[in-house]
């Protein structure tokens, strides 16, 4: 582990960074499921946040710590739920970032948003601000599945969410769907799926629901009070997903996302080709090859530690040999870039990835090997299993 205000032995001027994620804590209640980093508030506190950021970059920027691009190319604003910093909160967040920051001309800015926040006047005054992109928490259009997750929005609060961006000017729209639900909710994943489809939308991300253990849901299905999906619903659920989609000519090009063509989520792009980017606010995470580092996950504690002039670090690690190459090959087998053949380097590895494609687990494209949906599902697994057959490196 690193030290704190340090990148380890990296030299800042050998890198540039052009991708920046900014994390909103604030949620005005917690999902039954969600383990994420949230602070839960009645409303957002736009001031304190971006103030905060902005100090965050103030303290990197005066220990060399901060190489970003005079321009971005990307910047994410996640959650919790932006929305709820209300109509300023872009606006204040371009001027945190500082002069110019955002002025690229191919600048993707997205920020998540939830519907039942998401009114027309936030999204009129973040597309004046200069957001081009939103993904919208959408998970599903079944009332009693939504109340079930503890969701604020009902059936019709996507429709609305949607109507609203557009009314803005907004046209790069994501959806966020969760599946693997217990089947006692009734719900029709492929209803959903139909219905996210016909509103328009150019890009869907699923999230498959897993019971976290320090969460409601966990307790409830340790105690036996809850079932959630089985590994046959998890995976037919999936699969259905991507024959659906992929039929209504989205691309499935990374294990949970899908998009029109030339609608890919560029920032996304940039962590899983391992090109650099900046986290700010608390839980968020760096990387400045090879160093990663993250920040202290509570919102109070990360507040007093930025007011105090000091960087709010948890810890680092430096990524190295065979975590790696391990990361790598995990990192590329998740796209469907996949990875080069030519780099397997071993006949072990070479009789591992035939293996995969007998089994129809993987499949070459071009000079490439690229999994299939089914090998998607064990993406974990084969990429454990693809490091240990490959010759080990010892240096990144
Ligand atoms: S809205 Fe998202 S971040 Fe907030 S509590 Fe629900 S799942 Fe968690």
């Amino acid at each position: 582990m690193g030290r704190e205000g340090s990148w380890g032995d990296l030299s800042p001027g050998d890198l540039v960074i052009g991708s920046v994620y900014v994390h909103a804590p604030f949620c005005a209640r917690r999902c039954f499921y969600c383990d994420f980093a949230v602070a839960v508030r009645r409303s957002g506190e736009p001031q304190s946040w971006a103030e905060a950021i902005g100090k965050e970059l103030e303290i990197l920027g005066a220990e060399g710590l901060a190489p970003l691009a005079p321009s971005l190319a990307t910047v994410y604003v996640g959650g919790g739920t932006p929305s709820l910093l209300g109509p300023t909160a872009m606006d204040r967040l371009r001027r945190a970032l500082g002069p110019g920051r955002l002025e690229h001309p191919e600048l993707e800015w997205t920020s998540e948003a939830n519907p039942e926040s998401l009114t027309l006047d936030v999204a009129e005054q973040w597309r004046r601000a200069g957001l081009t992109r939103l993904s919208l928490g959408i998970q599903s259009f079944h009332e009693g599945t939504l109340r079930w997750m503890g969701r604020l929005h009902g059936a019709g609060g996507a429709r609305s969410a949607v109507a609203a961006a557009r009314h803005a000017g907004f046209e790069n729209l994501s959806a966020d769907l969760i599946f693997g639900l217990p089947s006692f909710l009734d719900r029709s994943w492929r209803t959903d799926l139909e219905a996210t489809v016909a509103l328009g939308v150019t890009h869907i991300s699923l999230y498959g629901l897993t019971a976290e253990p320090d969460t409601p849901l966990g307790r409830s299905v340790r105690k036996g009070r809850t079932r959630i999906a089985d590994e046959d619903r998890y995976r037919e659920e999936y699969l259905e997903a991507h024959r659906f989609l992929t039929q209504e000519g989205f691309v499935h090009y990374e294990v949970s996302n899908f998009a029109l063509p030339g609608f890919e989520s560029r920032h996304n792009l940039a962590y899983w080709d391992g090109s650099p980017y900046l986290g700010l606010g608390n839980s968020s995470h760096s990387f400045l090859p090879p160093i990663r580092r993250w920040n202290l996950r509570a919102w109070d504690a990360y507040l007093e530690r930025v007011h105090e002039g000091r960087l709010p670090v948890e810890d680092s690690e430096v990524v190295r040999g065979e975590a790696a190459q391990l990361e790598a090959l995990w990192l590329g087998l998740r796209t469907s870039r996949g990875i080069p053949r030519d780099q397997l380097g071993s006949p072990a590895a070479c009789a591992l990835v035939a293996a995969w494609e007998a089994k129809g687990l993987a499949s070459p494209v071009g000079p490439r090997i690229v999994l299939t949906p089914e090998g998607w599902l064990l993406l974990d697994r084969l990429a454990v299993e693809l490091s240990e057959a490959l010759p080990t490196r010892t240096t990144a």
